[in-house]
């Protein structure tokens, strides 16, 4: 899924990395891009995205790849005065049992507020 820097005609996030919806980034590196999420539930709720496209984590093989989503969401927190105040979350959904809803990996970046814990 990783192999060729391909992105897919329809997937709603490739048409965002390729900036087809004009979507601020409010960061980006070479391998991933960082927007705010549509109906944030969070004062920070920001989605990160890999440029290439990958439909889950569970098909993720890409080591540098998987390095480099973690760096830019702990920089997208660090931006957003996270990582001096009260914190932050970072979490992926995949598959159907656990609510993805689009199938293109992202990791979501939440805080500002006290966040609930997560089911187990
Ligand atoms: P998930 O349920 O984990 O697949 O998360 C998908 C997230 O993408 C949801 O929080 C949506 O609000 C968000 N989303 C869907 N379309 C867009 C979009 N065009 N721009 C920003 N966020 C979006
Ligand atoms: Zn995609």
């Amino acid at each position: 899924m990783v192999a060729g820097g391909a992105t897919s005609e329809d997937c709603v996030f490739c048409r965002i990395v390729r900036g087809e919806f004009e979507t601020a980034f409010v960061a980006e590196s070479d391998l991933a891009v960082a927007f705010r999420d549509l109906h944030p539930q969070a004062p920070t709720h920001v989605l990160v995205v890999p440029r290439v496209h990958v439909v889950a984590l569970r098909d993720l093989d890409d080591d540098a790849l998987a390095a480099g989503l973690l760096r830019l969401a702990t920089e997208v927190a660090r931006c957003e005065g996270l990582t001096e105040g009260g914190g932050f979350r970072v979490l992926t959904n995949d598959g159907p049992d656990a609510g993805q809803t689009v199938d293109h990996l992202h990791l979501h970046v939440l805080g500002g507020r006290p966040l609930p814990a997560p089911l187990a």
